[in-house]
């Protein structure tokens, strides 16, 4: 015989009822056990429909018209209209029945424990009698038969426990004597001795089934569910979950009882013993081979096996100087808990005794502390013990695994792995089999904890990245073409999975959970919402991905201000802008220490010479030991091509104009002619060669005459140029005639830092720089004389935005 088992949404409706049959009758001549749950949702109304009775709201009468209709609807699709006369008969006359119980619990404003177990029963009751119905229909030798004539418990209303020597006398019986092919049997439900409906607990059909495995020795327990086995982690939260195909019966239970609801904890117990293996099969895709639970069933020496998690837990702490060297204490704080009722979930002491904290369920919360602090009013009165502290709102994520124990490191690459995500963790247990190691976090991380934990032990291939792009002028849109292009080689490549979640301009911002499409973001981001930089950073945070940048393409101050804010998140911040790493020194610092203490790379790349790997040599240079002695560098592409395209053929006027025209300027030139953008480069590379400097340190030899600097408008700026036009000339002869060229260059040597207009003679490094090309030497320690020489493209959206998204790859392999 085989026992099988229908979960609620496998006989949620007609059509998954047929689904069902259909399994069944595969089973050919091999005589079967067919636990089923109540059709799915209804035990939760018909709890719902006796809590609105007994708080004599009559609401009730509407669930329980929901419930009629949903067994009376289901008869009427499955049975043929010849049958059906007997059979919604019989379901009217128990749902006459359950009516007139609502009614008494209506009319007494009461719900006994016993009254609510007698009436959640009928849910299991009419949804096995309905589908045996439906499968005598269909030809198939079925019978059914009400469990709670073989099942029988103690009157622990709610969650019974079962007296295994009578159940299994009444089930051999039973099955001894039957001739049918298909036995229906209701799940969850079972009598007291003396013959009270009583039930085994949320979930408890599994439990049923494995009770009747057991009892007959079958070969096999099948679990039938909406889903294909047990799962790395539960499918709804962690979208890469995948199906374990073999586990240990141990592996299981801790996974199960850890909250991985595909199986009801209890249900491991009884068929342990007689080593019957479980299978967890889909309703809904019968060909997947789903979960084998069996003996040392463990996977090949795998250490993780699952994660899971247990929600609204709530951590109690006793602590005080009088817990030291007292014997006692443990024991009657555990004894004043198991006197309630209240189970205890996790447990961690400190090794000094001078604390113990549990994880008990939020539910007993209010319950548990007064018993504490009534048990302990002595000790608290005299101050030796503070009185209990509870935290509520929590949940607990659990590795699990048989071969956890003999690896290394597993707790560490966990911990790190929930710290980097800026997970905080209460507690941390790990059980003396070390086949679990739990940590206790808040309830609002679990989905960011789950995904973060599963990426690091299941997934370690590929890694996801979650983008939230500010700014999409000339370099956001390119970058965000960038990355379109190349999702398929991030991923396939460079195992890294990047989606941009979050899109904001100055006027509209736009989010998508699952990724803002990037073939059509201009329309999405235009119908966002108002644009707003608080309400992005809000939102941002609340959405608590994983692996979340915060990409700044804008040259926006107030944006710049923003990435502590980040930072403390832990969110990593990738920037074009300069503004933050320029401005004042304090704020410079303050925003490299908080990426080093939240763990959240802080990346600029493109703040000096756009895409160029400047900055990034210049870290692995100093990492390894190296000391900058003099940098020398050409680092305005604007500048570079105005000088390069002025000569005595053409007006310095005019050749500002078409830079300023051909976009190489910013739109107010003067901050590229005033040498104020090189300051701010050169500033940057001198801080990160480990000095400190403020802008005000930089001397600037402007080679603009002063009226030019100060003008306030574009048209007037233009006007001095002409005006000033055989200074310009001036300066050109006297480069060309020393058989030179005119450079803007920035210079840092022994912890100063200038820029300006220099006269650079054939030959040098910087003579032949082209277009808007820019250069760096670097002299070390280690290249004293012939400098490392970083030179191309320095300006430009495309090589900026393939310099933003070199960053985020450098994250990614973080
Ligand atoms: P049934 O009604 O068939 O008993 P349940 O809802 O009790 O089904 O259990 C199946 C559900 O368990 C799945 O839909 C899934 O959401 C949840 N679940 C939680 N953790 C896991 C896991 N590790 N593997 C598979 N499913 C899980
Ligand atoms: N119907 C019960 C519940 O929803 C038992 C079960 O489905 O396993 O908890
Ligand atoms: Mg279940």
């Amino acid at each position: 015989m085989k026992v099988l088992k229908f979960g609620g949404t496998s006989v949620a409706n007609p059509e998954n009822i047929r689904k069902v049959k259909a399994i069944v009758q595969n089973l050919g001549n091999q005589k079967s056990a067919v636990v089923v749950s109540a059709f799915g949702g209804v035990t939760d109304l018909l709890l719902n429909t006796s809590k609105l009775a007994s708080e004599q709201n009559q609401d009730y009468k509407k669930t329980l018209q929901e419930i009629e209709n949903r067994h009376i609807g289901a008869i009427k699709e499955l049975i043929p209209v010849q049958n059906q006369s007997a059979v919604l008969s019989k379901v009217k006359s128990d749902l006459n029945v359950l009516e007139t119980l609502l009614e008494g619990s209506f009319l007494i404003g009461e719900l006994t424990p016993k009254l609510s177990d007698k009436i959640v029963s009928y849910g299991e009751l009419l949804s096995a009698y309905i589908i045996s119905e439906f499968f005598k229909s269909e030809g198939l030798d079925a019978i059914f038969k009400d469990s709670r004539e073989l099942i029988i418990t103690d009157d622990n209303y709610g969650k019974a426990n079962v007296d295994f020597k009578k159940t299994n006398t009444h089930c051999n019986t039973f099955f001894k004597s039957n001739q049918h092919d298909v036995v229906l049997l209701p799940g969850f439900v079972a009598s007291s001795d003396s013959g009270d409906s009583t039930t085994l607990g949320r979930g408890g059909s599994d439990y049923t089934a494995a009770i009747i495995a057991a009892a007959e020795n079958v070969d096999i327990l099948e679990i039938w569910t909406d889903v294909s086995g047990m799962y790395t982690a539960n499918p709804k939260l962690v979208k890469q979950a995948k199906c374990v195909s073999n586990i240990s019966y141990e592996e299981a239970m801790e996974l199960s009882h850890f909250g991985a609801k595909v199986l009801y904890p209890p249900t491991i117990q009884p068929v342990l013993g007689k080593e019957i293996p479980i299978a967890i099969k889909n309703t809904f895709d019968p060909e997947n081979p789903g979960t084998l639970i069996a003996k040392n069933n463990n996977g090949n020496g795998k250490t993780v096996r699952g994660i899971s998690h247990v929600d609204d837990i709530c951590l109690l702490s006793l602590e005080g100087p009088g817990m030291i060297g007292i014997p006692g204490i443990s024991k009657r704080f555990f004894e004043t808990l198991s006197l309630k009722n209240i189970s205890v979930v996790l447990i961690t002491q400190a090794s000094s005794e001078h604390s113990i904290c549990v994880g008990i369920s939020d539910d007993d919360a209010q319950k548990a502390e007064k018993a504490v602090n009534e048990a302990f009013e002595y000790e608290m009165a005299t101050k030796k013990i503070k009185p209990v502290i509870v935290e509520k709102d929590l949940t607990i994520v659990a590795l699990v695994g048989d071969n956890m124990k003999s690896h290394q490191g597993l707790s560490g690459k966990m911990f790190s792995t929930l710290g980097k995500n800026n997970v905080n963790i209460r507690a941390i247990a790990q059980g003396a089999s070390e086949r679990n190691i739990s940590a206790v976090i808040r309830k609002e991380d679990v989905k960011k904890a789950l995904n973060s934990l599963h990426e690091t032990f299941f997934e370690e291939n590929i890694k996801q990245l979650n983008l939230f792009v500010m700014g999409v002028g000339n370099v956001g849109s390119k970058f965000l073409e960038q990355i379109r292009q190349q999702k398929k080689y991030l991923k396939d490549e460079l195992k890294l999975n990047v989606r941009v979640i979050g899109i904001s301009n100055s006027r509209n911002m736009v989010f998508n959970e699952n990724g803002v499409a990037l073939n059509d973001w201009n329309t999405l981001l235009s119908q966002g919402e108002k644009a707003d930089k608080q309400a992005f950073f809000d939102r941002v945070k609340l959405l608590n991905f994983r692996n979340s940048v915060f990409v700044d393409n804008t040259a926006n101050e107030e944006v710049s201000k923003s990435y502590p804010d980040y930072l403390r998140n832990s969110i990593s911040v990738v920037t074009c802008n300069k503004i933050a790493c320029s401005s004042d020194y304090a704020y410079y610092k303050e925003l490299k220490q908080l990426a080093k203490k939240y763990n959240a790379p802080f990346l600029f790349e493109t703040n000096v010479g756009a895409g160029l790997p400047i900055i990034d040599t210049l870290k692995h240079l100093i990492a390894s030991g190296d000391k900058v002695k003099k940098i020398q560098a050409v680092l305005s592409g604007s500048l570079n091509f105005v000088f390069n395209t002025f000569n005595d053929a053409v007006t310095f006027h005019d050749v500002v104009k078409e830079a300023q025209e051909q976009g190489y300027t910013e739109p107010d030139p003067t901050i590229d002619l005033s040498g104020i953008d090189v300051m701010r480069k050169i500033l940057i590379l001198a801080r990160e060669s480990g000095h400190e400097l403020n802008i005000e340190d930089i001397e600037n030899e402007a080679f603009l005459p002063k009226e030019s600097l100060d003008t306030n408008s574009n048209e007037a700026f233009f006007e001095s140029l002409k005006k000033y036009e055989a200074n310009f000339q001036k300066m050109y002869k006297e480069a060309a005639g020393a058989n030179s060229k005119l450079k803007y260059v920035a210079q840092f040597e022994e912890g100063k830092a200038k820029v300006g207009l220099q006269k650079i003679p054939k030959g040098h490094d910087f003579y032949n720089l082209e277009g808007s090309d820019n250069i760096v030497l670097f002299f070390t320690e280690r290249y004293p004389n012939q400098p490392l020489i970083i030179k191309g493209a320095g300006a430009g959206a495309d090589v900026t935005a393939s310099g933003i998204f070199a960053d985020i790859i450098r994250i990614g392999n973080y």
